[in-house]
């Protein structure tokens, strides 16, 4: 056998020792429980409408579909992309503003590629998502973190890390936000920080990458998720989106809306990643959005995860010990707990697998892997008796631990 190790460059082994080190390797075991997965209930995927709509594409469209394309993108996917963000998300912008990318984690990496360099400052939420988290950490940055709360990201505290950072001469170069029904915490960033936010970065002039995958994904709608994107006149925010959480995240279709400024640097980075993103998906998805399917099928999704997220709720609130701090999200897929309690939920989760239930611990989601006592819980992939059942068996988990 060749010893692979001697071939190997420099980055590969760092990039393969940062992620794997967040492995799980029992997060899908389909005997338990399963808090721990990101994903929608598949019950929501429009099977039939886009069966059908595939025939259609290979019909009418098989010549294009199959072909190569633009890196940019499928104009016609773009076209109905465009007017679905306006119609649902108000946001106004030509083709010019577009590049498709394949999931929008390809968007994080290439605006990683294309605007960080190592050692440069990075600022992430604490917690922040874990993919995105890994994507920056490839370019071997400083990261800095900022708190959150019920209403996301502590945007003082920036300022205050901000202004620290200036006195020593030093600067941010990009800070990465999921604004709404964040993935791990649940938490949205309430409309006054998000004008804030938006004022420090004009101040301390650095980039916004603004993460809107659950924008789409409101239950509660009564709080304002304006995108940041909207607000700002001065083309200081990168908006990333994807059909991951609305449609199928099989179909790998994610996007950047900015000021063609920024497409043009990232089209080259994305070129060199995969040419272009796969033609045939494109396709179909422009014929889903041109016949309104998720429209049609989305208010059924949120009925279903605005139940599940109940259950959630009232099941930890009368079974998780008092000093427990969990979030309300109004929408998304997860719930936040900090136990704030000397538990180390990486060693419970042992414990919590042998009783059938398992969890993500939430320190992966730190960029300084602090957070020993939380864990991000998802509510849409499990049943409703199972997200009862489940967070029984794992509240009588955390109480024992707590007696022992
Ligand atoms: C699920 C999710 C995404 C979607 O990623 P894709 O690559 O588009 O599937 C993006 N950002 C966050 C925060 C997510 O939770």
């Amino acid at each position: 056998m060749i010893d692979y190790r001697a071939f190997r460059s420099g980055d590969g082994d760092y990039v393969a020792a940062v992620v794997n080190r967040y492995t799980l390797q029992f997060l899908e075991d389909k005997s338990v429980i399963s808090f721990a997965g990101g994903l929608p209930d598949p019950s929501t995927f429009p099977i039939e409408e886009l069966k059908n709509i595939t025939v259609e594409v290979l019909e009418n469209y098989g010549f294009e579909a199959l072909q190569y394309m633009p890196t940019k993108g499928v104009s016609m996917y773009m076209r109905e992309l465009l007017n679905y963000l306006y119609r649902n998300r108000g946001i106004k912008v030509s083709q010019d503003n577009v590049l498709i990318t394949t999931g929008s984690q390809q968007a994080v990496d290439i605006i990683a590629r294309a605007f960080v360099d190592e050692g440069d400052i990075v600022v992430v939420e604490e917690p922040t998502y874990i993919a995105a988290l890994n994507a920056f950490r490839a370019r071997k940055p400083r990261f800095i973190g900022v708190p959150i709360d019920d209403y996301g990201m502590k945007v003082n505290e920036l300022e205050d890390k901000l202004k620290m950072l200036k006195s020593k001469g030093e600067k941010v170069k990009v800070l990465y936000t999921v604004s709404t029904a964040q993935n791990p915490a649940g938490v949205t960033l309430s409309i006054d920080r998000r004008k804030y936010l938006l004022e420090l970065a004009e101040e301390y002039d650095f980039l916004l990458i603004e993460d809107d995958a659950y924008g789409l994904m409101i239950f509660d709608e009564s709080t304002p998720t304006t995108p940041i994107y909207n607000l700002d006149k001065n083309g200081r925010v990168i908006y990333i989106g994807s059909l991951s959480k609305i449609l199928a995240p099989g179909l790998r279709l994610g996007h950047v809306i900015a000021p063609k400024e920024v497409i043009d640097s990232l089209e080259p980075m994305k070129q060199i990643a995969d040419l272009h993103t796969s033609s045939f998906n494109q396709y179909i998805a422009a014929l889903a959005l041109k016949k309104k399917i998720i429209e049609k099928n989305i208010n059924k999704t949120k009925t279903l995860y605005k139940q599940k997220r109940n259950t959630m709720i009232e099941t930890i609130e009368n079974n998780f010990p008092r000093t427990t701090w969990y979030t309300k999200p109004i929408g998304g897929m997860f719930i936040w707990v900090k136990l704030n309690q000397e538990i180390d939920t990486e060693l419970l989760l042992t414990k919590a697998y042998s009783k059938g239930v398992l969890y993500v611990p939430g320190k992966g989601f730190y960029h300084n892997e602090n957070g020993k006592d939380t864990m991000r819980l998802n509510f849409t992939y499990p049943t409703i008796n199972q997200i009862k059942q489940g967070i029984e068996i794992l509240a009588k988990v955390i109480k024992e631990e707590l007696n022992t």
